[in-house]
């Protein structure tokens, strides 16, 4: 099944039983470094969970695989079968960042992996630590989950250049067919969403706010504009919440209506917002907003600037999760600039390792994480971004990892 990498001796399978994961105490769970500064924060972050999970009993077993540059020079491949085989044989994967090439070049290699593995939902955490920097007056009441479709809408990758044989057939076709007027200089792209998708996504995002005692989930979408994509998005949402979910959830009318503005005990409000409202509604209205889900461009815009309110993309944690597997990543890139100075900031991948361990089941670990990375910021330990922004004790990567990891053992 291998061709140039080993699974550990050691350790154990986690499996995936009546829709559940049957987690092991020493599971085995691969991971690749990636490129850029994911060869600083890799294992900068690795340390600090080994501690977090032998404080709880448990031990990782790493399985190291291969993806990006490192991977080309081993394989010519940038994304081996290896690394793909690893993630869906092991179901839960710690991932460094890819370097994608603007323009030309190849595809993204983590939408291939979000795509190949049928990863459909990118779920982006966004929560304040205290001490991070922030451009709000309260970040404190920034606590919002977004649940991002992750196969499809313009990231299907389904586009042509300008000029080439299918760009201008597709342009022939749409003015004959249908009487529409394409300018010949354009690159086309093709933007689909599907109720399948669509109504995948709402249901995870709904049974989440419900497991996790959440009070509203809210439909993000551009409809007013895309009524058969994006307005789509918002109705096939609304026909889960009515289908699956009509006894636990109330619509915002309903919740007006019906109930006087008060959450009736144990249900959830479904609200739905345009994408542009949204960005303000997010500054100025934040704690009304708490699970959102959204198509896979408004949502990754929207979690970067939501990383934006609570610290940056140095601080903002992310995974990509599928039936069964999921794979953990923090939303920053590979920021080449700084590769391999042990500069940057090690909490984004950290912090992706906590909501690993929360999807492992391993509550009471991610939340001491969570708290020994506030401790360390709150002690003024700081790598650079955050030192920009508020000073302190300007420390590297690695150094930052070990005072995370002092804090763990004090806990
Ligand atoms: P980026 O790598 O996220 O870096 C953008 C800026 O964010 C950095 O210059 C830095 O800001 C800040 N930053 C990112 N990570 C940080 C960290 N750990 N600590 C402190 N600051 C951090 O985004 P990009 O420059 O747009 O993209 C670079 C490459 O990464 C591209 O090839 C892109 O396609 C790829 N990418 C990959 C993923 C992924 O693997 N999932 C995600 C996004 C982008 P300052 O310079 O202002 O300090």
């Amino acid at each position: 099944m291998y061709e140039k990498i080993k699974p550990p001796e050691e350790g154990r399978k986690i499996e995936y039983k009546d829709g559940k994961l049957v987690v092991p105490d020493n599971p085995i769970i691969p991971y690749f470094e990636g490129d850029g500064i994911g060869k600083d924060v890799v294992p900068a972050a690795i340390n600090v969970l080994n501690t977090a999970a032998n404080k709880i009993g448990r031990e990782i077993v790493w399985f190291k695989t291969f993806a990006g540059e490192e991977a080309y020079k081993l394989y010519g491949n940038y994304l081996p079968n290896d690394t793909l085989n690893a993630i869906r044989e092991f179901r839960v994967a710690l991932k460094g960042p890819l370097t994608t090439p603007v323009g030309g070049g190849f595809r993204s290699l983590n939408v291939t992996i979000r795509q190949v593995l049928d990863l459909y939902a990118n779920v982006r955490p966004i929560y304040y630590l205290k001490g991070v920097p922030s451009p709000l007056k309260h970040p404190e009441k920034v606590d919002m989950v977004l649940f991002r479709e992750n196969t499809e809408d313009v990231y299907a990758g389904i586009e042509w250049q300008k000029g080439s044989d299918e760009a201008l057939r597709i342009i022939k076709f749409l003015k004959e067919e249908f009487g529409v007027e394409i300018r010949k200089d354009s690159g086309i792209g093709v933007k689909p969403i599907s109720e399948f998708a669509t109504k995948r996504l709402v249901r995870l995002a709904i049974e989440y706010a419900l497991e996790n005692k959440r009070q509203s989930v809210t439909l993000v979408h551009k409809g007013n504009i895309m009524k058969y994509t994006e307005g789509a998005f918002r109705d096939w949402g609304y026909e889960v919440v009515r289908e699956e979910f009509g006894d636990v959830v109330v619509t915002e009318k309903e919740l007006w209506e019906n109930y006087n503005g008060e959450i009736p005990k144990g249900k959830i409000v479904i609200k739905d917002r345009i994408a542009d409202n949204m960005f303000q509604q997010i500054l100025t209205r934040t704690d009304e907003y708490d699970v959102l889900a959204l198509p896979n461009l408004n949502g990754d815009y929207l979690s970067d600037a939501a990383a934006g309110l609570v610290g940056g993309l140095g601080i903002a944690p992310g995974s990509n999760i599928g039936d069964g597997m999921g794979v953990f990543e923090p939303i920053h890139g590979s920021a080449p600039k700084y590769a391999g100075q042990n500069k940057v900031n090690p909490t984004a991948e950290i912090l992706t390792g906590a909501l690993m361990f929360e999807y492992l089941g391993w509550k009471k670990a991610s939340e001491m994480i969570k708290k020994a990375v506030e401790m360390t910021v709150q002690q003024g330990i700081v790598t650079y971004d955050l030192h920009r922004q508020i000073g302190g004790n300007l420390v590297g990567t690695r150094e930052f990892a070990e005072a995370v990891i002092e804090n763990l053992d004090s806990l």
